[in-house]
């Protein structure tokens, strides 16, 4: 038997519905009542995709902001009362809510949650999934695993004996959530399940599991990542309804026990690209005519995808896209191949790859060294501590309203660069007013860090309203890579000579780094990660090369997603290093000694970079710390490389005191040599108003000075 099982749709909705809904309640706007009426209208509406396309389907998937948050109050880990949502929200968004942090190396964030310490829960079955996915909605009632609770949590255990204490403690609590399935299939979702050591785990998990399903009917849906064989083999011999897995054409499947189905993720839930549904049909055919019971499903859930691919396209892409409904087509059409059914339009679904016709040019010898660049940089002229930002400066209305006129035809291209260069220039006053020393041209002109660069370069299509969901109510619109990216025109080139005609100090260039370009789009049709990122450094190191060319001393590459798209598997990482490395290379390698180079991180865990930085060489390192415990800087104190590790945190709205910014500082110089610390903000400023990021520019400036008249300038001297 074949069926075909839908997962994941976006919550968004086809029209943000979900976006609307939920700060519509938070602004007072709309009421408890109407919001949990229009939740259960869009339930309505993703119910009807679903039924359009698929035989099953989950309930209970739309969550109030995240399904992880709920899931720990469902176990009782925080005290939010049923109904009551105030509570609820104030732990996804108030004071003390629980933190963010990206889900399985994806753009979505997930609120993580504190386990007890010691293992007892609480269930409360009345409250999961409160309130959409009650009993009575169809579909398959569906949580998140206690695997996958376990290892993503704040605090994993960290002994083997203490993480078989909490699984048997939440094999009981998962129990009791179960009961209120009232005996339909539930949808266990388990992507942990893929993570290293999964392995090890299984002896305590096993026995969890099946006690789990001699009670209730249950999918175990693995996703995102293949199983290790030995892994899927376990899971398989239990009593399940079906066992979910990554499918990989070429791979041995796991031989279920009699009665399970294996439920095979066969079409992206990550990429945009139609599948090649003949190739499936043939891979899948001999597993279906050997009898085994084939669920047909996604390989990761569909909200990492827009809803429907519902603009125009540019003639090439026109047919070659599916989003998350075209996705749950693919579903079906290729039941109907598998079962025979003629169909044209599953056999004319998909076409072959565009053409990546890119000739990789040599890598550039590697960068002068440290003494030679020193040596090239003394004549910058920087005073100890040199002060600086990060790139953005607040983005006002008036800058969305022109950008938004530019888009619709309402104002022409020169008039929009006359505001722009207005802007530019009263960035340069207000830095040289503050005393800054060295200066950033604004980023006026940039929309997001991304979308910005792939609207000037050739081989990127941006979507008006392809929205995907970051995190709660936040989404952002990934643009889709096609053809190798080249650079039409300038980049950051005409903005930053611009800034730099205005004053003698020095402005940086910056641009966002390949590996930040690709890890934030939709990557091209067959191409991998790797060719990706190097083929988009490949288009930056044009840039940047002109950019030197034309009299600019420092260049700053931006790789917020450094470590975020550190793979999650171990044996994968050195690859990745090495890849960063290149594309790094790739970009400033051709700088003479003379170009200062930058580079800026944030927002990570920093207890991986060390190799990075080793490998990149950056002259500067630029990093958010303002959150963090400045002894993270201690892995870092002996490399040949200066830092800002961020001097105060841009997106509280409190100003940040001089005195605390000095204390900062002087903690940072307890794990830092003086002679290399810079003082910066932790990100851009793009997101506070122009009156908060003044007063926080001139304290940080003031505290500077406090902090070279302490250190009486010689203990800090550059030279
Ligand atoms: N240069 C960018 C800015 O200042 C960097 C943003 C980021 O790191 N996320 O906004
Ligand atoms: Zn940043």
């Amino acid at each position: 038997m074949i069926r075909t099982l839908g997962f994941g749709l976006p919550r968004l909705g086809p029209n943000l519905e979900y976006k609307r809904l939920l700060e519509g309640f938070w602004s007072g706007l709309l009421s408890q009542e109407k919001l949990l009426a229009g939740l259960q209208e869009l339930e309505g509406l993703r119910a009807t995709a679903y039924r359009e396309a698929v035989d099953l389907h989950p309930a209970g998937e739309l969550s109030l902001y995240d399904p992880m948050l709920d899931l720990a109050v469902a176990l009782g880990l925080y005290a939010a009362p049923a109904g009551d949502l105030e509570a609820y929200y104030a732990l996804a968004r108030g004071n003390g809510a629980l933190p963010l942090r990206k889900w399985f190396g994806t753009n979505y964030h997930y609120l993580v949650p504190r386990l007890p310490e010691r293992p007892q829960y609480a269930p409360r079955p009345g409250w999961f999934p409160y309130p959409i996915g009650a009993p009575q909605e169809e579909g398959l009632p569906t949580l998140i695993g206690p695997y996958t609770l376990v290892r993503l949590a704040q605090n994993p255990p960290a002994s083997p004996m203490e993480v078989q204490a909490h699984l048997e403690a939440l094999g009981e609590a998962y129990g009791e959530l179960l009961g209120w399935a009232g005996g339909r299939t539930v949808l266990l979702q388990e992507p942990a399940l893929g993570l290293d050591g999964a392995g090890d785990h299984l002896s305590w998990l096993l026995p969890v599991y099946r006690t789990l399903a001699e009670r209730t009917p249950l999918v175990l849906l693995t996703y995102y990542l293949p199983l290790e064989p030995g892994v899927a083999e376990a899971l398989a011999q239990l009593p399940l309804k079906g066992l979910g897995l990554v499918y990989q054409p070429g791979s041995p499947l796991p031989h279920p026990a009699p009665g399970t189905a294996l439920v095979l993720g066969v079409v992206e839930g990550n990429g945009v690209w139609r599948t090649d549904l003949a190739a499936l049909q043939e891979a899948l055919t001999p597993v279906v005519e050997a009898g085994q019971e084939v669920w047909l499903t996604s390989k990761a859930p569909l909200f990492h995808l827009p809803w429907r691919v519902a603009e125009p396209l540019p003639p090439g892409l026109e047919g070659r896209l599916a989003f998350a409904v075209e996705r749950l087509k693919e579903l079906s059409l290729l039941k109907g191949l598998l079962l025979g059914e003629g169909n044209p339009e599953a056999q004319a679904w998909h076409t072959p790859p565009l053409p990546w016709d890119r000739v990789p040019s040599p890598i550039p010898p590697s960068r002068p060294s440290r003494q030679v660049r020193r040596q090239g940089q003394k004549d910058l002229g920087l005073p100890p501590f040199p002060t600086t930002t990060i790139g953005s400066f607040p983005q006002t209305q008036e800058l969305r309203a022109l950008r938004r006129r530019l888009r619709s035809g309402q104002l022409d291209p020169a008039a929009y660069r006359a505001r722009i260069q207005e802007a530019i220039r009263e960035n340069i006053r207000l830095q040289e007013e503050l005393g800054l020393d060295v200066l950033v041209h604004g980023e006026p002109e940039r929309s997001d860090m991304v979308e910005f660069f792939a609207e000037r370069l050739e081989g990127f299509h941006t979507t008006q309203g392809g929205f995907v969901l970051s995190y709660g109510s936040r989404v952002w619109r990934p643009p889709i890579l096609f053809a190798p990216p080249k650079r039409r025109g300038s980049l950051v080139l005409e903005e930053t000579l611009y800034a730099q005609s205005l004053t003698p100090k020095p402005v940086k260039a910056i641009l966002t780094g390949p590996i930040t370009l690709a890890a934030w789009s939709y990557l091209p049709q067959g191409v991998g990660f790797r060719e990706t990122v190097l083929a988009l450094a490949e288009a930056l190191r044009e840039e940047v090369k002109e950019v030197a060319a034309q009299g600019i001393r420092m260049v700053q590459v931006d790789e917020p997603a450094l470590l975020e798209k550190l793979p999650l598997r171990e044996r994968e990482r050195p690859g990745y290093l090495e890849v960063v490395r290149e594309a790094f290379l790739r970009v400033v390698g051709d700088l003479p000694p003379g170009v200062q180079v930058h580079l800026h991180l944030c927002y990570s865990d920093y207890a991986a970079l060390r190799p990075f930085l080793e490998a990149m060489d950056p002259d500067v390192v630029s990093l958010e710390g303002a959150r963090q415990d400045p002894s993270f800087l201690e892995a870092l104190a002996d490399l040949p490389v200066d830092l800002g590790p961020g001097a105060f945190d841009v997106h509280s709205p409190l100003e940040a005191r001089v005195e605390e910014i000095l204390a900062r500082l002087q903690g940072y110089l307890r794990h830092l040599p003086p002679e290399r610390l810079w003082v910066n903000p932790d990100c851009g400023l793009k997101t506070r108003k122009p009156e908060e990021a003044v007063a926080n520019l001139r304290n940080m400036v003031e505290a500077t000075k406090k902090l070279r008249e302490r250190m009486g300038g010689k203990d800090a001297d550059r030279t």
